[in-house]
């Protein structure tokens, strides 16, 4: 238990994950969040895994978390009667937003405002830009374009439009309906694709409150405009995702690396755990081994102090997910390894965390930053801390401090929420246990194996309604 890994794995369900014995053999690998995918599948199909991994949950009392994900405007064609076409370089071909089974010629659409968004010169990108087209003029629903890029191009591939301004809302109502379903499950994390402005966020807020939950939202950063407002957008998000696979498309491919380091600090400074997604270990979609970039990517990841690394076609349709998960695991744990006893896991301050002439860190950070250095300098063993729901966690997560952080909290809701955070071993308390804060450190902490006697623990509570105290406990 002292050695349990701090960065989390997410792993997305699909076809190759979604059978019972398989979601048991992945989290005994070390999955710590699931990720539905609502852009594939039915709700049936997404009902039937969440009831298997909450059934799990129960079997091997580990809170694992659900994170819904879903698909906002991603825009895909329709379909091929022979299920793919060829498109050659140099022809003219038109992009139609009727709805008509495709050719070569010919291809359907299934984004409504597509003719109304793209103007002459527009790019139009296919199936993660592996196509690439060009507009040359729009007549009705029909936009002309030049192929410039050929190749194959299956049903329901994606399309991109870089560079134009999409006039749907983030929030489609095929999102609304998914979001209602999954808040009704009681998914603990729900993550919003193609996230713009944070009035996206506040959009899925509302419904998240008209639901009754307090259900955490993910934006997902893959859009440029997402890069403008990032600031607003993690302050009105509670966690961030560097969704680097449409990022890849929409943006110059040499920004991915950029933006991925910018946004891991600027979320890090402002305490809201962040995924790195997509391609992490692409290619044991087919091959039981990483290449050696791939394993270098998934520690870049962890070296930068991302709070959770993501797998997707890897776990979702791969031919290796046990593997996958065994081998990401493996790396996390090698690099923070190396971390612990060279440099600690905590980076130079982050910009927003530190105090200018003008201006002190917030009382939360402070605290968060105290604790850490605190840690660190008596050589504590554990940091307990007293989450109601989870933002002390998270705050103290942050900071990214030596000692294993152990959250304490009533709420098994809560304690799954908290799988995404980095370091944080969740503990469910109950009333009682929450009131006598001291005897309930010690007793969680010698429980799980992280203290001995003649060893000390810190205790932090009160963090969340801003009046903390902080405790130096010996055992
Ligand atoms: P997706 O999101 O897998 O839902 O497209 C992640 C990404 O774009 O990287
Ligand atoms: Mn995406």
């Amino acid at each position: 238990m002292v050695h349990d890994r701090r960065t989390r794995i997410v792993a997305t369900v699909g076809p190759a994950s979604r059978e019972p014995g398989m979601l048991a053999a992945l989290v005994e690998a070390g999955v710590n969040v699931f990720r539905l995918n609502l852009s594939h599948g039915t709700q049936e199909q997404h009902l039937e895994v969440i009831n298997r991994i909450r059934q799990l949950g129960h079997q091997t009392r580990k809170h694992i978390a659900i994170l819904g994900d879903l698909c906002g405007p991603k825009i895909r064609v329709g379909l091929f009667p022979g299920g793919s076409v060829v498109l050659k370089a140099g022809a003219e071909i038109v992009v139609t937003t009727r709805d008509v089974p495709g050719s070569d010629l010919v291809v359907p659409s299934q984004y409504a405002n597509l003719h109304q968004d793209v103007r002459p010169d527009a790019r139009i990108l296919l199936d993660d830009g592996l196509l690439e087209l060009r507009v040359l003029r729009v007549e009705g629903s029909e936009v002309h374009c030049r192929v410039i890029h050929g190749g194959t191009l299956g049903d329901k591939k994606g399309m991109n439009l870089p560079g134009s301004n999409l006039s749907t809302a983030a929030l489609t109502s095929k999102d609304k309906e998914d979001a209602d379903f999954l808040l009704k499950q009681g998914v603990d994390l729900l993550a919003l694709s193609f996230v713009r402005r944070p009035g996206d966020i506040v959009d899925l807020r509302k419904v998240i409150d008209a639901a009754g939950r307090s259900t955490p939202i993910i934006a997902k950063i893959e859009k440029p405009e997402a890069i403008e407002s990032l600031d607003g957008i993690l302050e009105a998000a509670d966690g961030v995702m560097v969704a680097r696979g449409d990022l890849g498309v929409e943006m110059p491919l040499e920004m991915v690396p950029i933006i991925q380091a910018d946004i891991i600090e600027k979320a890090r400074a402002k305490s809201k755990p962040v995924i790195v997604a997509t391609q992490m270990l692409e290619s044991m979609v087919s091959q039981p081994r990483p290449t050696r970039a791939e394993a270098s990517d998934v520690s870049t990841a962890v070296f930068a102090g991302a709070d959770a690394v993501m797998l997707s076609a890897e776990t979702a349709r791969g031919q290796y997910p046990i593997d996958t998960v065994r081998t990401m695991d493996r790396i996390c744990r090698k690099v923070e390894a190396w971390q612990s006893l060279e440099t600690g896991f905590r980076q130079p301050a982050a910009r927003g965390d530190i105090a200018d002439r003008m201006h002190a860190v917030s009382l939360r950070r402070a605290i968060g930053r105290s604790t850490a250095q605190l840690s660190q300098d008596l050589r504590v063993r554990a940091i307990m801390v007293r989450s109601k729901g989870g933002t002390s966690a998270a705050i103290i997560s942050s900071t990214r401090p030596s000692a294993p952080i152990v959250a304490l909290t009533t709420d098994e809701r809560v304690a799954r929420r908290m799988s995404l955070l980095w370091g944080v071993i969740p503990r469910v308390i109950t009333q009682e246990e929450f009131d006598r804060p001291k005897a309930t450190a010690r007793h969680h902490a010698l429980a799980l194996g992280l203290v001995e006697p003649g060893q000390h623990l810190l205790l932090l509570s009160g963090l969340g309604k801003l009046e903390p105290s902080l405790t130096v406990l010996p055992l």
